[in-house]
């Protein structure tokens, strides 16, 4: 039998309120499809319906149930991690997106504005990024700066009640999308590299603002470049103190860790009862299940899901009270970014010559190899694993910090390439 994690009465309750919102806004059949269990039957419901993530997103978005850890002033519940993993679980169980398409507006930039922004930044824009009327990007990562990313050096400089933009960003997820970005930028050149920025909210459309799609190797162009020429941002749209830009970036990074250890190639949930096992499609994709190293490799791969699903459990269950993560997110998106790349090349080994041809509008087949080269990304974005394993070193573990040649030297006089 299963593993569970069996509810208390108060997540039974909240559960049951959870389920009864589904059902009120899902379209007829959907919930009945579901409780019996009848994949074939949903699937119908679905494609019937014309289920759109985007229509979802503003659905779910209004309700309070898109960020129960959000105050319920700007659109959450002030509620507890638990109630976030009953509302996961539901979704996962009716088939629906777990992530929203405001990936990096739920996950990064609102956490971000609520800890730090103004009462009117508040008002403006958190209700937005929770409905995806508004979608957000991070503008973070430079050509020379990624790991070490507080010695960047886009510049803002102050004029009147406005500053002026200059310089250039790369890897912006979805930024030919989006309306805002997350802005780190250098105010002060003449002080250490960390002390020296400040955030700010970018509106994506202003005059200069360039956007560049970058094509990656799965076809796509998920990232870009992004330009900044004179562009005025008003001080109205600085989060924080000048100079502080680092303390909120950190609070976004931190965010960031729990938001992409959440996206996992298992549709896992070991609360609420899924019936259909979540592994049953992996599993119907690996043609042989009888070679003895295939079923070795694929009952590791399910140990390394289920250690990772009751991590992932654990830790959200500690951060209680609403508290900021802390570096204990970088073992989750570690070990998910690690065990993402295992799961997908072992598909990729599984099928054999099937996994790099195939006949043209095999979506199997299509999906297989995108997910396997998507998964390279993994290691890299939101922190490289070397990176992350050097904070666990420190923080964690209470290693002697790794060298820091640029210690306490002004920005402007620190060797750059
Ligand atoms: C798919 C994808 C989406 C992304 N989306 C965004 C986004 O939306 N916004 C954004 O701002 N950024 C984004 N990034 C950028 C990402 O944060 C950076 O790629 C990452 O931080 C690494 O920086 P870098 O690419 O400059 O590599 P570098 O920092 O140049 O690192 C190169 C190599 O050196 C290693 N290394 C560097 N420093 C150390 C060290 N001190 N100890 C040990 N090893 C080290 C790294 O692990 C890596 O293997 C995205 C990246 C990817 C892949």
């Amino acid at each position: 039998m299963r593993w569970q994690i069996e509810d208390t009465p108060a997540q039974l309750e909240f559960r049951a309120e959870f389920r009864s919102w589904l059902a009120q806004v899902l379209p007829d059949g959907w919930v009945a499809a579901v409780e019996a269990g009848d994949d074939p039957a949903l699937e119908k419901v679905k494609a019937e319906s014309g289920f759109n993530p985007f229509a979802w997103q503003g659905t779910i978005g209004r309700s309070p149930y898109a960020a129960p850890l959000w105050p319920k002033e700007y659109g959450g519940m002030s509620g507890e991690v638990w109630m976030q993993q009953v509302i996961r679980s539901e979704l996962v169980r009716h088939r629906l997106p777990t992530v929203s398409i405001n990936l990096l507006g739920v996950g990064l930039a609102g956490p971000t504005l609520i800890e730090h922004g103004t009462e009117a930044q508040k008002e403006r824009y958190l209700r937005k990024i929770l409905s995806g009327e508004e979608i957000w990007c991070q503008l973070f990562s430079e050509p020379g700066s990624g790991s070490d990313l507080s010695s960047l050096a886009t510049g803002a400089v102050g004029d009147g009640d406005e500053w002026v933009v200059n310089g250039q960003k790369v890897w912006t997820t979805i930024a030919q999308f989006a309306k805002f970005g997350m802005l780190l930028a250098r105010t002060d050149p003449d002080v250490p590299k960390h002390e020296g920025l400040t955030y700010f909210v970018v509106d994506m459309k202003a005059p200069g603002v360039e956007v560049r799609p970058l094509k990656q190797m799965t076809g796509s162009s998920e990232f870009n470049e992004v330009f900044f020429t004179d562009v005025r941002v008003p001080d109205a749209n600085r989060v924080g103190q000048v100079g502080d830009g680092w303390r909120c970036a950190r609070t976004t990074l931190m965010n960031e860790r729990v938001a992409l250890a959440g996206i996992s190639l298992d549709p896992v949930s070991f609360t609420g009862g899924v019936r259909r096992h979540p592994w049953q499609s992996y599993l119907e994709g690996v043609p042989d299940r009888t070679d003895p190293l295939v079923r070795q490799r694929l009952a590791q791969l399910y140990i390394e899901s289920e250690v990772k699903e009751i991590t992932a459990y654990r830790a959200n269950s500690a951060r209680l009270g609403g508290q900021q993560p802390g570096p204990e997110g970088a073992v989750n998106k570690v070990f998910n970014a690690e065990y993402n790349q295992r799961r997908s090349s072992f598909a990729i080994d599984a099928n054999g010559m099937a996994a790099v041809a195939w006949v043209p509008g095999d979506q199997r087949a299509e999906g297989r190899a995108q997910t396997f080269l998507r998964a390279r990304a993994n290691t890299i974005e939101g922190g490289t694993s070397e990176v992350l394993r050097n904070q666990m070193a420190e923080r964690i573990l209470g290693l002697p910090r790794d060298v820091e040649v640029d210690k306490g030297v002004p920005w402007a006089e620190v060797r750059r390439n």
